[in-house]
């Protein structure tokens, strides 16, 4: 099949920030959908945004959803040849997107042992393991040796998993191939390169190996790759240094991926994450679209925006709005709290989203939490979605009338006030 020029390309820059990296972007994906970017990737685990009915999506404008390979793979067991694929199991006709398992490598694994996320904060860990405690843990886990909290064994070949919360009595094999295959029978838009997510507190060499495996099976990754209708993205690694960082950036980059994705540690605070997107950036083919993994703290997504990051995913929007955490452009209050008990305004003033415009009140909302009733979390969570779907529409605007570090500091101004 012939490709028209715009058609080969799948991302389109529309306007770029003069004084920034931020910039606005068209996502087109093989099946139909069409993405305005930055754009916040709204998170499905299991082929379902908690809570939220497809006609749902729709109403909260949300334009792209992430599921979640391992948990499908793992959750559909002998069922997964006969599954329909997420569009039709979520009766949803926005992007979707498949991450590969990789960061299960981690939240399994090293995730449980060091308790930690992608990005730990330990003001006191200046130093990090040397090259003779990471082989010494190389070796340890290739033998088998591990904390008795961690589930998975990476060899240099794949991943060996033994995850409780499946029953398992024995260890459940995932690599490349499986990966690819997994996420085709899944069906997505955008399916992601298998890789090691590594954790803060690998030190430099172990990190080193790790991205080492990550570009081999990156390489595996697009041979493997059979449906021309997927777009498969590669995974950057090399936690928070600098020169694995820029090594994965430029191996991963040079790399005929239709998309790049920015994974793995990003080190002990928020400043390391920018430097390790700073670090990362420059080596990305510009008319390729980039996603930042896993992160999506208003903060982060304005440093990201600015730093070229077209695409971010987090469970915050939904899983906050459950515990009835409630996002405003004054930033974040908890509507389980008893000073909403008698707030007779919606969550937000001039909110339109379809919670608020049904005449929702934080009263009301309060009330719903005090008695448990589940429709607390679906308004919420309309709400927290259309919310971040309306701020990166905010966002794109500010890109395009050129003045986007001005609405930056004054969001940040805003919403960071009250904390
Ligand atoms: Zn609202």
């Amino acid at each position: 099949m012939l490709l028209s020029k715009e058609e080969e390309s799948m991302f389109q820059i529309v306007k770029k920030d003069k004084r920034t990296l931020a910039r606005v972007g068209t996502l087109t994906v093989p099946h139909g959908g069409r993405l305005e970017t930055p754009a916040f990737t709204m998170v499905g685990t299991r082929a379902k945004v908690i809570t939220l009915e497809p006609e749902d999506l729709i109403k909260t404008k949300t334009g792209i959803i992430i599921s979640n390979t391992y948990h499908l793979w793992r959750g559909l067991g002998d069922k997964l040849p006969q599954f329909k694929g997420l569009h039709d199991v979520m009766q949803y006709d926005g992007i979707i997107a498949t991450d590969s398992g990789g960061f299960q490598v981690f939240s399994l694994g090293f995730g449980r042992e060091h308790e930690v996320s992608k990005v730990g904060f330990f003001p006191e860990s200046n130093s990090t393991p040397g090259f003779f405690s990471d082989l010494f843990l190389q070796i340890r886990i290739w033998l088998g040796i591990t904390n008795s909290r961690n589930s998975v064994r990476v060899m240099p070949w794949g991943a060996y998993f033994k995850d409780e919360n499946y029953g398992d009595k024995k260890f459940v094999f995932l690599d490349a191939e499986k990966s690819i295959r997994i996420q085709e029978k899944l069906g997505a838009d955008i399916i992601l390169a298998f890789d090691e997510c590594t954790s803060p507190r690998h030190g430099y060499w172990y990190t080193k190996w790790a991205m080492n495996r990550t570009h081999r099976w990156a390489k595996l990754c697009l041979e493997l790759k059979a449906r021309p209708k997927q777009l498969l993205y590669g995974i950057v690694q090399g936690g928070a240094f600098e020169d694995l960082r820029r090594e994965s950036a430029r191996i991963i980059g040079s790399m005929p991926f239709d998309g790049f994705a920015i994974g793995g540690s990003l080190g002990n605070s928020k400043e390391d994450m920018y430097k390790v997107l700073e670090w990362s950036m420059p080596y990305l083919p510009e008319d390729k679209s980039r996603h930042l993994l896993g992160i999506g703290q208003i903060r982060d997504i304005f440093e990201g925006v600015q730093r070229g990051v077209d695409t971010f995913d987090c469970v915050i929007p939904t899983r906050e709005a459950r515990h009835g955490g409630i996002w405003t452009y004054d930033g974040r209050y908890d509507v389980t709290k008893g000073s909403n008990k008698n707030i007779e305004a919606p969550l937000l003033e001039g909110c339109v989203c379809p919670a608020c415009v049904d005449g929702l009140t934080r009263a009301k909302l309060y009330e719903l939490f005090k008695n448990k009733d589940r429709e607390g979390g679906r308004l919420a969570t309309l709400h927290n979605v259309y919310f971040f779907n309306e701020l990166m529409g905010k966002i794109r605007q500010s890109i395009m009338e050129d003045r986007f570090p001005e609405y930056k500091e004054e969001m940040l101004k805003r919403i960071e006030k009250k904390k």
